[in-house]
This record gives C-alpha cells, structure tokens and sequence, in this order.
C-alpha cells in the first residue's frame, strides 16, 4: 500500500503535467520533493520554460 504522501506525489505525476506558464505538457512529470520535517514541498520546473510550482502540504 503507498502512504498517503506517495498517492498524492503520484497524483501531481499523473495529473498535473501541464505548465501554466506556457501550456508545455510534461509527459515525465518531474515533481520533485522534500521535507523539512514539518512540511512536505512538491516542485515542478518546467523542462520548457523554467517556471516552477510548488504545492506544500503539512505533515500535521
Ligand atoms: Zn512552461
């Protein structure tokens, strides 16, 4: 069974692959994330334009 954390990466990967910026479609769905114990930062830079997303959650 994936963890909570793991289903709503994949959920990103899946699901959010369109840049808003310039409308490039990320067939890779490159989120990256890390964790400062607290929180947990998914961020996405765009392999077209560079923009980057970030969506935090809390761990709590
Ligand atoms: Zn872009």
């Amino acid at each position: 069974m994936p963890t909570p954390l793991e289903s709503q990466r994949r959920r990103y990967e899946t699901t959010d692959k369109k840049c808003p910026a310039c409308g490039y479609v990320d067939e890779d769905g490159n989120w990256k994330s890390r964790t400062d114990g607290g929180r947990i930062v998914y961020r996405h830079v765009c392999p077209s334009c560079k923009a980057s997303r970030e969506h935090t959650f809390s761990l709590k």
